[in-house]
């Protein structure tokens, strides 16, 4: 078939590396069974992923306008990634605002194709209003999500029933009115956006607004297997009532996801290099993931153990809650005094700064464990690999993703539970 004929998909991704990564590895799956791809972004973004897609494929990148300065945001702030903690919901907020330049971006698609209309169009679970935009021009969409369905139905579910911290016993537990099958919840299973939400907070009326929405869309897509996750998938064909497809494990391949994602503190064959003169399942990676890091004194503690210990060690650190995301490395005050300095003597670690290429590292048969954030798509990197988890979740979705890994499914030990830790809250 030739590159015009091909059925067009477009898709639209959320600002942040869990969710553009995962929608271009669909692409690149729905590419190969012969579809062209309308891959949408802001243009810094597009800009980063152009390196990313082979020209021989047919996903064409099409910028939408967005000026992260009209909106509040610091200048060129198109991505969650780069964002303190405290402006991602402001990135979310002002999210709705792409609506009118979507429209037209479709109206002028669909007259460039004469015409023909997209045969679907997949957005972001943040973007349910593509849905009614879709529609307008009578076009299927589906929503995908590069979360897992368990940990995305309990967000769900504790979002549109608030507040979970004054309907808890006096031992902390509480169920999810319209979720029991998930079991019991302790508070500290919260995040902390959730553990001070009272309603009217910028969360709450995101997430009352955005939730509902997804009612509206024709089917749901998820990065998942149906094996594993089938309480939450469950969940959603009931609440929703609309088509719910297990359609993962979707990774983006090794080569393609250097080139997709951030400046690398280091190269791919540098850290297979390292690997290889270590033994099989005997390095601990240490990640937690594009958004969310931990604390300085926290990084320290962190930093003690990996030196005082025997184990083998690969650590991304990005810089400690407080400090700008752009922060450079500093390790006399972040490490404790000498510790960067032994681990490279003795060859123990490799402190690696903001971004490791994770598959690789996890794909080596020397890892052993993945200390993790519970992010979904390092939770499915590490199970595909058969690499063992170890649960440090610090937001959203995380906590839900670790119980259903420690409680439901047996792959995972839980070490920590950040949003507690970090308001301080006696429970
Ligand atoms: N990632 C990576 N290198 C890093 C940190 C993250 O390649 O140093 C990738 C990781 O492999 C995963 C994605 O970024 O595919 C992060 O998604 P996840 O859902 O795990 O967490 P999030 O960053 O969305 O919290």
């Amino acid at each position: 078939m030739e590159k015009a004929e091909k059925e067009n998909i477009v898709m639209f991704p959320f600002m942040a590396q869990g969710h553009i990564l995962p929608f271009l590895a669909l692409a690149l799956q729905l590419e190969q069974k012969g579809h062209s791809i309308t891959y949408i972004s802001t243009p810094l973004n597009v800009k980063k992923l152009e390196s990313s897609i082979p020209p021989s494929t047919s996903i064409r990148l099409v910028e939408i306008p967005f000026n992260s300065s009209d909106h509040g945001l610091p200048p060129d702030a198109e991505i969650i990634d780069d964002l303190p903690y405290n402006l991602v919901i402001r990135l979310l907020e002002v999210s709705p605002c792409l609506e009118p330049s979507f429209r037209k971006l479709l109206a002028d698609l669909i007259d460039q194709q004469k015409g023909i209309k997209p045969l679907c169009i997949i957005g972001d679970f943040f973007f349910g209003w593509s849905a009614d935009v879709a529609h307008e021009f009578g076009v299927f969409h589906a929503i995908f999500s590069g979360a897992g369905g368990f940990g995305l139905a309990c967000y769900y579910s504790i979002w549109l029933n608030l507040p979970h911290r004054h309907n808890n016993d006096e031992k902390g537990e509480f169920m999810l009115p319209d979720f029991p099958e998930a079991g019991k919840f302790h508070v500290t299973q919260l995040s902390s956006s959730v553990l001070i939400a009272d309603g009217s907070d910028p969360s709450s009326i995101f997430q009352r607004k955005c939730l509902p929405s997804w009612v509206n869309s024709d089917g749901f897509l998820f990065n998942t297997v149906e094996e594993l996750d089938k309480i939450g998938l469950t969940y959603f064909r009931r609440k929703l009532g609309i088509p719910v497809w297990a359609v993962g494990p979707i990774l983006l391949p090794v080569d393609g996801r250097a080139k997709a994602s951030k400046t690398s503190g280091i190269t791919p064959e540098e850290c297979i290099e390292w690997l290889n003169s270590k033994s099989p399942n005997s390095v601990l990676y240490i990640s937690f993931g594009s958004e969310t890091t931990i604390s300085a004194s926290q990084m320290m503690q962190l930093a003690k153990a990996l030196d005082a210990g025997g184990t083998s060690f690969i650590w991304v650190v990005r810089p400690p809650i407080g400090f700008d995301t752009n922060t450079e490395f500093i390790a006399e005050e972040w490490l404790p005094e000498g510790s960067l300095q032994r681990i490279t003597d003795q060859n123990k670690g490799l402190i690696v700064e903001k971004w490791a290429p994770q598959l690789e590292i996890l794909c080596h048969k020397a890892v052993a464990a993945f200390l993790c954030h519970c992010g979904w798509n390092s939770v499915l990197e590490s199970l595909i690999n058969g690499v063992a988890l170890i649960g440090w979740p610090i937001a959203g979705d995380q906590f839900y993703n670790a119980k259903l890994l420690v409680e439901l499914v047996g792959v995972c030990v839980e070490v920590a539970e950040e949003s507690v830790l970090r308001l301080g809250m006696k429970i």
